[in-house]
C-alpha cells in the first residue's frame, strides 16, 4: 500500500479491526519511510447493485452518496463517522442478501430508517422527514408515534403509518437541512 504522503510502498500495520458486520477490515498503518499514519479498508467486492428509482430509471448503487446522506441526518447526534461507515457496510450487505442485484430506492430508504431507529431517534426523524417528504407537523407526530410504538425490530415497511406521501429518493437526504415544510 503506497503511502499517501511520500509514496513509499512499505508500511507497517499498527492495528486491524473488523467492522461489526464483518464486512470489512480497517487497518491503521504507519509509513516506514516518513512515519505518517493512514488508514486503509479491505472490503468484500460486492456484485454491483442496480437501484430502481421511483420514476423507473436505474442507476448504480452509490455507497458514498448513501453515506453522505446518513452523515447529514446524524449531524450533532454524537455518532462517530466510523460508526456510520459500519452502518453503511451493514446496509450494503443486507441489500445484497435480501434483494440481490436489483433494489428499489424505496427499499433502501426503509432499510436505512430501520437501522437509524436503533442508533438515534433524532437521525431517524431527520432522515424520514426528507426521505418521506414530510408535508407538515402531522407527519412528524406520526413519525414520533411510530418510534414509540415500535421499539423492537418489527417490520414497518408494509403498514407504515408514514406512507402518506410519495417517497423521495434517499439521496435527497443530503439536502435535508434546506428542506422546508409548511
Ligand atoms: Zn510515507
Amino acid at each position: 500500500m503506497r503511502c499517501p504522503y511520500c509514496q513509499h510502498t512499505d508500511s507497517r500495520v499498527l492495528e486491524s479491526r473488523s467492522t461489526e458486520a464483518g464486512q470489512s477490515i480497517r487497518r491503521r498503518r504507519e509509513c516506514l519511510m516518513c512515519k505518517h499514519r493512514f488508514t486503509t479498508y479491505e472490503r468484500i467486492e460486492f456484485v454491483p447493485i442496480t437501484v430502481i428509482k421511483r420514476d423507473g430509471t436505474r442507476e448504480s448503487f452509490d455507497r458514498s452518496k448513501l453515506l453522505r446522506g446518513i452523515i447529514r441526518a446524524c449531524e450533532k447526534t454524537g455518532l462517530p463517522q466510523e460508526r456510520l461507515e459500519i452502518l453503511v457496510d451493514e446496509i450494503e450487505a443486507e441489500l445484497q442478501q435480501q434483494f440481490g442485484r436489483e433494489v428499489t430506492s424505496n427499499e433502501i430508504g426503509e432499510l436505512v430508517l430501520q437501522q437509524l431507529r436503533e442508533l438515534s431517534e433524532v437521525a431517524y426523524v431527520r432522515f424520514a422527514s426528507v426521505y418521506r417528504q414530510f408535508q407538515g407537523i402531522r407527519d412528524f407526530v406520526e413519525a414520533l408515534n411510530h418510534l414509540q410504538n415500535h421499539p423492537d425490530n418489527s417490520d414497518h415497511s408494509e403498514n407504515s403509518p408514514l406512507s402518506l406521501t410519495e417517497v423521495a429518493e434517499p439521496e435527497t437526504a443530503t439536502s435535508f437541512m434546506t428542506h422546508s415544510s409548511t
